[in-house]
């Protein structure tokens, strides 16, 4: 019998094999797409890479950087900052400790007008970490209280909201400020950016470690008991453990979970391709909260040309979450938004796909699952929801398991 069976080949999952490997545990892993990765995945579409949502890798996140080398992915990092669009033009907001150009970006933040000389005070002592005192900690209920009490308004509106909203894909007001304590000290030490072939190139990688013949495509689990799972090809494999490294809303299906919470964080974005990109400098395009379409453009081939094999550049649009509107109509809104934005060369813009996907991250509010003593989980939405922490997860549960055998 197997020591261990892994339902799930996404990050966490695979994390999870890759420890079993190393300490020898005979696991066999099943993933139900005919491909690895889960969320954390590219599609390969008419030369371009694309993505499963505008996603970053950031160089400080340990987990990774523990276990692949980051130069093997050729990984390039974006501008560490933003560029802002508010009412009185466009705006630099740089983190000068990680610009190569420090004098430049210095002083660009220094004379900016997103923030008053306060708000980038703040921000720099935050990111030193003598900001996050401890009563500021437990007081602030939501990232949004949080933000109010320490930055001014304009600030926020202008930088801070948007850009942590298309971190967490949810209204700061129901994302509990401690989620912003978590992840806020992994983009300040480090900065984001990309594979040269895609955010696939993470799991991808991270198969290599492993035994091919331990891993098997296109095997979705049906259900689960003690020591085994049935698939949804009739097969039956027997283990002494499973794991379920599967997204939040299945593992509640296949753990048959009382009071299931089905409502996982969406994210949607277009994809364009353009003659031209509308500005040349990797960096992260915040468009502001006053229209409600568009939060973020984000250009991949900016960073990576790669990612486009006919020249063209691809452009990645984030839309704001929960748009309630067809599809049409948030294409053509979109274009509105960006034509105001750029200009008319977005007519040049041809849409490669609009991409919807509904459980971007799971809920926030994440009721605890209750597995056994031989069924075990891993997963993003045992923390909060990161490359990271799923692989945090991953690893940290085959430890677990490990200590049974
Ligand atoms: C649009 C978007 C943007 C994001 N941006 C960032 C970012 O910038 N930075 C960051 O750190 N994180 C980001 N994330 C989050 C990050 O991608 C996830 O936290 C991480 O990939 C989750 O990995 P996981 O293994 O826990 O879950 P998943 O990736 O969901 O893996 C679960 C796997 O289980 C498989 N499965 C499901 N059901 C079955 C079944 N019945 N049988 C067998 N297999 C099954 C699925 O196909 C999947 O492969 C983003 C996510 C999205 C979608």
């Amino acid at each position: 019998m197997l020591d261990a069976i892994i339902v799930g080949g996404g990050i966490s999952g695979l994390r999870c094999a890759i420890e079993f490997a190393r300490q020898g545990v005979s696991y066999k892993l099943c993933e139900s797409n005919d491909h690895f990765g889960g969320r954390c995945s590219s599609q390969y579409f008419d030369g371009f890479v694309l993505d499963r949502g505008f996603q970053v890798l950031l160089d400080s996140y340990t987990e990774v950087t523990s276990l692949i080398e980051l130069d093997s992915l050729n990984f390039k990092t974006f501008m560490s900052g933003a560029m802002v669009h508010t009412s009185r033009g466009n705006r630099f907001l740089l983190d000068p400790s990680k610009d190569k150009r420090k004098l430049w970006a210095f002083w660009k933040m220094l004379t900016s007008d997103v923030g008053t000389f306060r708000d980038k005070w703040r921000l720099f002592r935050l990111k030193m970490q003598k900001g996050l005192e401890r009563t500021q900690r437990t007081e602030s209920a939501s990232v949004a209280d949080y933000l109010a009490g320490s930055f001014t308004s304009r600030f926020n509106s202008e930088f801070m909201s948007p850009f942590w909203e298309s971190v967490f894909l949810a209204d700061l007001q129901s994302v509990p400020a401690t989620h912003f304590f978590e992840l806020f000290p992994f983009f300040a030490s480090g900065s984001g950016g990309l594979p040269e072939n895609g955010m696939q190139a993470i799991p991808d990688s991270m198969v290599d470690l492993l035994d091919k013949n331990q891993l098997v495509l296109n095997k979705a689990a049906k259900q689960i008991t003690e020591n085994a799972v049935e698939f949804e090809d009739g097969e039956l494999i027997a283990a002494k453990n499973v794991v379920l490294a599967v997204p939040y809303s299945k593992a509640q299906d296949l753990l048959a979970a009382d009071d299931k919470n089905h409502h996982g964080r969406k994210a949607s974005c277009i994809y364009y391709e353009a003659p031209e990109p509308p500005f040349e400098l990797p960096i992260l395009f915040l468009t502001g909260c006053d229209q409600k379409f568009v939060r973020t453009v984000s250009i991949p081939t900016n960073l990576h040309a790669g990612y486009s094999s006919n020249g063209n550049a691809l452009i990645c649009v984030g839309l704001a979450p929960g748009l309630d509107a067809n599809q049409a109509e948030i294409r053509a809104e979109t274009k509105n938004v960006l034509r105001e934005l750029f200009s008319a060369v977005v007519d040049d813009w041809q849409v490669i796909t609009h991409m919807q996907i509904p459980d971007a991250l799971p809920p926030i509010d994440c009721k605890p699952l209750f597995p056994t003593d031989s069924i075990s989980v891993c997963g993003d939405y045992l923390s909060v929801p990161s490359i990271n922490n799923a692989l945090g997860s991953g690893r940290a549960t085959a430890l677990r398991v490990i200590e049974t055998l």
